[in-house]
């Protein structure tokens, strides 16, 4: 299929890595600046924003596999304490550019985060609000991915917006693969068969399964957030 002109209610998954500088971990306030600056513009054309947070830069579960030390349950529990970390910051940067925001958890913490109810995330998205979805789906040994696509799913985004580092899928990894080709547009057949790196698996998985399409994008060209949902063609158009 092709993609729409213009949508109007959209899934941003920002990974952890939008929260540092390349190559680092932790949190740097002008990288979350930068990211939020591109957000705040989205939500100002009026289009309704839901925003999956990653934990990446602070703590992946899988990276404890194996430690006798600390179980691997845990560890996935722990990196959903680390999109909470990287929610809270996205949050006051939105905030300070004046976008009103709800932080919003499956893992109840009434201090910081307000509960993720479906119909009152629904009600934030009708009234203008970014609702800034973080501890992931709640439960341990799935990923952030994963969430962006069931979330996007119960709330009917038009599309699953995917922001990397690379402007797009390619037939091979183009940081080591100088022959490697960048695809426009794919089915989501063709990705699973050929497993090209977009989402994980599950996320694949259900996206298929809902007929949810998919963009992936280069979020660190300025501008690019702006560029995806007003349209232009830019990164890989993933659908049935
Ligand atoms: N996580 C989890 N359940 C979820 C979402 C996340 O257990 O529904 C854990 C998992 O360990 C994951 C970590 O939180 O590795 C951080 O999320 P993710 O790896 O998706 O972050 P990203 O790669 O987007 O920075």
């Amino acid at each position: 299929g092709e993609p729409p002109a213009q949508f109007r209610r959209v899934l941003l998954k920002l990974s952890g890595e939008s929260f540092c500088r390349p190559g680092e971990g932790g949190i740097n306030a002008e990288e979350v600046r930068r990211i939020a600056d591109q957000a705040a513009r989205v939500a100002r054309r009026g289009i309704e924003l839901a925003i999956v947070v990653g934990g990446g830069n602070i703590l992946r579960g899988a990276t404890l596999k194996g430690s006798h030390v600390i179980k691997e349950a845990t560890g996935h529990y722990m990196g959903m304490m680390a999109t909470v970390i990287n929610g809270l910051a996205l949050q006051d940067a939105l905030e300070g550019l004046g976008c009103q925001t709800r932080l919003m958890t499956p893992i109840h913490m009434n201090e910081v985060a307000e509960p993720y109810i479906r119909r009152r995330a629904l009600t934030h998205l009708s009234r203008g609000r970014v609702i800034i979805l973080a501890a992931g789906t709640g439960s341990p040994f799935v990923t952030t991915d994963t969430a962006a696509a069931l979330r996007g799913k119960e709330l009917e985004v038009d599309v699953v917006l995917k922001a990397t580092r690379v402007d797009g899928i390619y037939s091979a990894d183009p940081e080591k693969n100088p022959h490697a080709v960048r695809y426009e547009s794919l089915d989501f057949d063709r990705v699973m068969r050929e497993d090209l790196k977009v989402m994980d698996g599950a996320a694949i998985g259900m996206c298929r399964d809902n007929g949810l399409p998919i963009i992936v994008f280069d979020f660190k060209r300025e501008g690019n957030i702006e560029r995806v949902v007003s349209g232009e063609p830019i990164g890989t158009w993933v659908s049935d």
